[in-house]
């Protein structure tokens, strides 16, 4: 079957009991025994498993071709996870890329967990530099976030995975802004798959869920497996079935996400008011090849520098009347954000940068919202 099937069916039978198409929620907290005390129907408490957190684990697995997947109350729930499932068998430095996703530096420096944890920073789009630092720290985990935020930039996750392999270390691929769709980590070499189902996977700003998925079975996926569950970090039944349902849509929506961004990086480009244009669909990106060859298409993130510096950027993301300035991405709507002031002194992000998340809107109505907010600083 190919990926917009099994996104539609995987972890979704017709309900036997009343033949309905959309899957039931459940919300009970504990099964009913059968009279010889065993649990033939495969559930006995929530938070041991349950249908709806079931039915996600399925589709995910599918999706990613992975042997299995362990759902979590959030993106970062699952990073934490991985990290900790990860170290107890993989001694070595956690080897992580510069513009590690904010929300994960924030992990390592903020909580006594990650405080703990060896860290060292590569450029992780340099398999050379990442090669070289091997040689002053036995790398464990190998942390792999492509595109990335807010460069875009693109990591060769084959390449990675090569030099892990040789030292005996984990990669784990962040895989929230290409997606399954456009990217299959696990195929390229790597052991784990994180996810904030958050973003295009959810696809609609209305729920927030995590998940790691792993290639094959074994210490990764019991330990993953034990977190989960005597940690307590388990999502929802209703968030579950909410990622479930956007799952089913996600090869349609982000076919348009693709389209539009590719169409808008152009526009971008041609722009007398913008400076950079940071989308790996454009030949002149450092990570096109790489993109080319490891993605099914570029993905529906960019970002863009905007003649000036902080206050023309500001004023450009003020002005703008479709996109809406929020952070996030991988919903219906197009959002905008000025990334140096939401991550403050620690960032890499450079003063005129906007980072835009394209969202399902009509293309011309994104690009002719753009050309008039620009057009009041080339004035
Ligand atoms: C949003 C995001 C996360 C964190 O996910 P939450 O669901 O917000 O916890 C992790 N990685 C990337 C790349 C993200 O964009």
């Amino acid at each position: 079957m190919q990926f917009e099937t099994l996104a539609v069916h995987e972890g979704r039978d017709i309900d036997p009991t009343t033949g309905a198409v959309a899957p039931p929620i459940h919300l009970s907290t504990t099964f009913e025994r059968d009279p010889d005390g065993g649990f033939s129907r495969g559930f006995e408490y929530i938070r041991d498993d349950n249908p709806n957190r079931r039915s996600l684990e399925a589709c995910l697995s599918a999706l990613e071709g992975g042997i299995a997947t362990v759902a979590f109350p959030s993106g970062m729930a699952a990073i934490s996870a991985a990290i900790e499932a990860l170290r107890t068998s993989h001694e070595g430095a956690l080897f992580v890329p510069r513009d590690v996703y904010f929300g994960m530096r924030a992990l390592l420096t903020e909580t006594e967990f990650g405080r703990k944890l060896d860290v060292v920073t590569v450029d992780m789009t340099d398999a050379a530099a990442v090669e070289r630092a091997t040689r002053d720290r036995k790398p464990g985990i190998i942390w792999v976030e492509t595109p990335s935020n807010p460069l875009v930039s693109i990591v060769d996750i084959a390449a990675i995975s090569a030099i892990a392999r040789k030292h005996g270390a984990a990669v784990v691929v962040d895989n929230t802004w290409a997606t399954p769709f456009l990217q299959r980590p696990l195929e390229l070499g790597a052991d784990v798959v994180v996810h904030s189902l958050t973003k295009y996977i959810g696809g609609h700003s209305d729920v927030m869920v995590g998940a790691a998925i792993v290639r094959k079975d074994g210490p990764h996926l019991v330990e993953l497996r034990s977190i989960q569950r005597n940690k307590g970090l388990v999502p929802a039944p209703f968030d579950c079935w909410l990622a479930l349902r956007g799952a089913s849509s996600l090869a349609a929506r982000m076919t348009v996400h693709c389209g539009s961004a590719m169409a808008i990086a152009n526009f971008l480009q041609g722009h007398p008011a913008v400076t950079a244009v940071h989308y790996p669909g454009l030949p002149a990106h450092s990570g096109h090849e790489v993109a080319k060859r490891q993605m099914r298409d570029f993905g529906g993130m960019l970002s863009f520098e905007v003649r000036g510096g902080r206050e023309e950027a500001m004023s450009v993301a003020a002005a703008l009347k479709v996109f809406t300035r929020a952070t996030s991405l991988g919903g219906n709507h197009s959002l905008i954000e000025h990334r140096a002031s939401v991550e403050g002194p620690a960032t890499m992000a450079p003063e005129g940068l906007l980072r835009a998340a394209i969202g399902l809107e009509n293309v011309s109505d994104l690009i002719g919202d753009l050309r008039q907010a620009l057009a009041a600083i080339t004035e």
